[in-house]
């Protein structure tokens, strides 16, 4: 087994931990494959993350199943913190890999409720899209989508 095979997100990350209730949360909803909670450090009132019980570190390495159940739940949270904090905006957040600013290694989504422009700041420097590129780029990327 090479290092690409060891699941980052386990047990010892601080998510694996509230997952087996070592740790506690503010739980806000939890089903068969998923978890939600309030972010200990909260950029904005309101900011929860929501997680999949099944224990990867990122969005890639996610089961069929643990993906369908996180897109399900994800809309009707958004939905709940919207009308709980009055907010009408929002930016749902996923950071995959240090280099992505992830510090927790179990996959999460934070939902963001923004209330004027404190907490969350983006950094967003677009480039160019040339069309040689574009078009080789696009057929790379067709080429490995499993289906
Ligand atoms: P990341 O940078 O990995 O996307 O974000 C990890 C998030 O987890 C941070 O926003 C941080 O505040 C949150 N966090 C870290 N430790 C705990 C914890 O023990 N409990 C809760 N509820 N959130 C945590």
């Amino acid at each position: 087994m090479d290092r690409s095979e060891v699941p980052m997100g386990d047990d010892t990350t601080i998510f694996g931990k509230i997952l087996d209730g070592q740790i506690p949360c503010h739980r806000v909803y939890e089903d068969e494959h998923t978890l939600a909670f309030l972010d200990i450090f909260p950029l904005s009132p309101g900011h929860t993350l929501v997680i999949p019980k099944q224990r990867v570190a990122a969005l890639h390495e996610l089961s069929d199943e643990s993906a369908a159940a996180i897109g399900r739940v994800l809309p009707r949270i958004a939905r709940a913190i919207l009308r709980a904090t009055g907010a009408t905006a929002y930016n749902v957040l996923q950071n995959n890999g240090a280099a992505a600013h992830q510090a927790v290694f179990h996959v999460h989504f934070h939902i963001i409720p923004r209330h004027g422009d404190a907490g969350l700041g983006l950094g967003w420097h677009p480039t160019a899209l040339g069309a040689e590129a574009a078009a080789e780029l696009r057929s790379r990327i067709a080429d490995e989508i499993e289906t």
